[in-house]
């Protein structure tokens, strides 16, 4: 009642929520205090989180941060929702994202823009917007976020917090809305890596119900945060330090590779070379599965639906013409063209040779080194309409994010100081199935 109390109190300057589930939440706690009561002590028993509006909750809104589902209440729980309700948490809201993810900004949602804790009239970073948002601002302390280019780790570096983009495949995408279904990957966002141990731990794992999960035993995410990291070999892309790096964010990023030198760790430089056609190719794939996977909201099964239609064809249109938002259209729009006749060879099936390549610079690298260390971002957390009129801008943002899941490894974004009041990230990325390794690092360093 505390939390909830506190979410009515801050939020309306925030709006990092959509939903607040305050009966959901009443019921989950008096459970967990039964389950205390008979003897269990699960450290999430009872703990309050939030879920980005693309989970599926069974009968509450799940929105997607866009008018077209802003009647929908799903008929069953996401996979991530039911096992952290499973381990006990307590779910206190659906949290305001970009409309189906697609953003940097937390600028595009149906519901508003959320804003930065740290500076209100900047934005917090997208699409996991609402989720940064809350936890920065201390409404609650961990919550689910999803990264299909970088939407866990940007918006995590913008407001000083932990989010781990798990490798693909790791954690259930079964009930997450779907945004582009071969990058997407649900993860946790916290204050700690010890927070998003906690939760990944309860979030991951085998799950038949989607095809890509992989069925490979989990680490104990818990234990490996003690490990000590004398002999670490890290890894500097020096793609990564080049133009369009503003200066300071690349003095903040050296000076947290100096302390993890005074625990043991080595730095050598390493090359990706073909990051240089990383955002070319993903603004390709991304869009290209979008525009597929946005055919099912068509105003007739799920969702809004026009009035008085006077057609098939004219409910088909009117209700995605209303109900989807600009950049959601245009998503559509590029996605649509990257897959027509005549143009998949060349746009398509490149950027999907580009994956390939981007792929294998990583698996070289790792020959060399455990995890590799650069800025999560090239910029600070920037002003709140300030880079509506060009969306190029904002796609550059996703710089040094999008690789890792078009490789599908795994990638982490930790706080890294302030530069006049404005958080710091710095990212992590490590070879397949090693987040046990990013948040050993990521918790040796904080
Ligand atoms: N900013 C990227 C995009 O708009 C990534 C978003 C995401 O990870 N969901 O596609």
């Amino acid at each position: 009642r505390t939390t909830l109390a506190r979410i009515e109190q801050l939020d309306p300057q925030l709006n990092a929520f959509i939903s607040v589930t305050d009966e959901l939440a009443i019921e989950q706690a008096k459970a967990a205090d039964a389950r205390r009561a008979a003897g269990e002590n699960g450290v999430l028993l009872g703990a309050p989180i939030g879920h980005k509006d693309l989970f599926c909750t069974q009968g509450i809104r799940t929105s997607c941060g866009s008018k077209i589902l802003d009647n929908f209440k799903a008929p069953y729980n996401a996979t991530v929702v039911e096992r952290l309700a499973a381990a006990g948490t307590v779910t206190l809201g659906k949290l305001n994202m970009d409309e189906f993810a697609m953003g940097s900004a937390n600028e595009s949602s149906y519901y508003g823009p959320v804003k930065n804790p740290w500076d209100l009239t900047r934005v917090p970073g997208g699409s996991s917007g609402g989720s940064a948002a809350a936890i920065a601002a201390r409404l609650l302390p961990a919550a689910t976020g999803t990264d299909t280019g970088g939407s866990i780790r940007q918006p995590a570096a913008l407001t000083n917090l932990t989010g781990l983009k798990p490798t693909y495949g790791r954690v259930s995408r079964w009930g997450m809305v779907a945004y582009a279904s071969s990058l997407d990957q649900g993860g946790p966002m916290a204050r700690t890596a010890e927070d998003c141990a906690l939760l990944l731990s309860a979030m991951a794992g085998f799950d038949a119900k989607d095809s890509t999960s992989v069925d490979q035993p989990l680490d104990d995410y818990l234990a490996a945060l003690s490990q000590p990291l004398a002999g670490l070999r890290i890894g500097l892309p020096k793609e990564y330090f080049s133009a369009g790096l503003d200066p300071k964010i690349a003095d903040a990023v050296m000076a947290s590779v100096e302390e993890l030198k005074k625990l043991g760790a080595t730095v050598t430089e390493i090359s990706l070379p073909n990051m240089q056609h990383a955002i070319p190719s993903y603004y390709v794939i991304a869009p290209a599965e979008a525009s597929s996977n946005l055919s099912r909201f068509d105003g007739v099964r799920f969702g809004y639906r026009c009035e008085n239609p006077v057609d098939l064809t004219d409910l088909y249109k009117r209700s995605r013409a209303e109900g989807f938002g600009d950049e959601v259209k245009r998503r559509i729009m590029v996605g649509t063209y990257a897959l027509s006749a005549g143009y998949y060879d060349a746009y398509y099936l490149k950027a999907q040779k580009i994956r390939r390549l981007i792929k294998q610079d990583f698996v070289a690298a790792f020959e060399q080194v455990d995890v590799i260390l650069g800025p999560t971002t090239p910029n600070l957390a920037w002003k709140l309409g300030e880079k509506n009129a060009d969306p190029v801008s904002a796609y550059l943002e996703d710089i040094y994010t999008i690789t890792a899941n078009l490789a599908g490894i795994p990638g982490l974004s930790m706080p890294a100081g302030f530069i006049d009041g404005l958080p710091v990230g710095v990212q992590l990325l490590a070879p397949y199935f090693q987040e046990a390794r990013l948040l050993n690092v990521a918790h040796q360093y904080q």
